[in-house]
């Protein structure tokens, strides 16, 4: 658990302090929607339903990209959403989103970009990078540049390539487990589902 190399490391240790303070990231033994166990459990919802710290968290990914000259910023939706909008209020452009439509991430809802827009693409947590990179083809399909990925946290360890220049506020290890191979179970307790409390 520490911050990735090149962010500033506070802006990484107050992040990890409220999501922990919000719940958002929980400490024990979890089954997560991939039915694999995990020591931890993070749903970034939890601490954007403040918008507080949206605010804060926007502020502080978006002073990254300050220098870029950035247009619009565009997340995947649900997850993304809120990041693109503080994202955007602090560097004082546009937020939008990308949405899928028959399997594909898309602009819809008359979203445009102008030839050669700068575009930030945002999300709250990149874990393989996948939607990322849909949306940055799908604002390149639109005929925009992308200048930068950003998220609050990357739980992949920061191995992953976007095309893309990238930051994390927090980069977080979240291991998972396959339940027949997993050490918490083999140490007697069971994982519980944290959705369903
Ligand atoms: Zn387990």
């Amino acid at each position: 658990m520490n911050s990735t190399p090149g962010n500033k490391p506070d802006s990484g240790q107050h992040l990890l302090s409220i999501l922990q303070q919000t719940g958002a990231l929980l400490e024990g033994h979890f089954q997560l929607t991939s039915g694999l166990h995990s020591p931890r459990y993070l749903q970034c919802a939890r601490v954007l339903q403040y918008p507080e710290h949206a605010e804060w968290a926007g502020r502080e990914l978006g002073a990254h990209f300050a220098k870029d000259g950035v247009n619009a910023v565009v997340a995947p939706a649900i997850g993304g959403i809120i990041v693109a909008h503080e994202v955007a209020r602090a560097l004082g452009v546009r937020a939008l989103f990308t949405e899928r439509e028959s399997g594909v991430m898309t602009l819809r809802r008359g979203f445009q970009i102008a030839p050669g827009e700068k575009i930030l693409v945002v999300e709250d947590v990149v874990t393989t990078g996948g939607s990322t990179r849909e949306t940055i083809e799908a604002v390149t399909r639109a005929g925009g540049a992308v200048v930068g990925a950003g998220s609050l946290v990357d739980r992949s360890g920061g191995g992953v390539d976007v095309g893309a220049p990238r930051v994390a506020l927090l980069t977080l290890d979240v291991p998972a487990y396959d339940p027949s191979d997993c050490p918490l179970c083999k140490q007697g307790t069971s994982a519980i589902k944290p959705g369903s409390r």
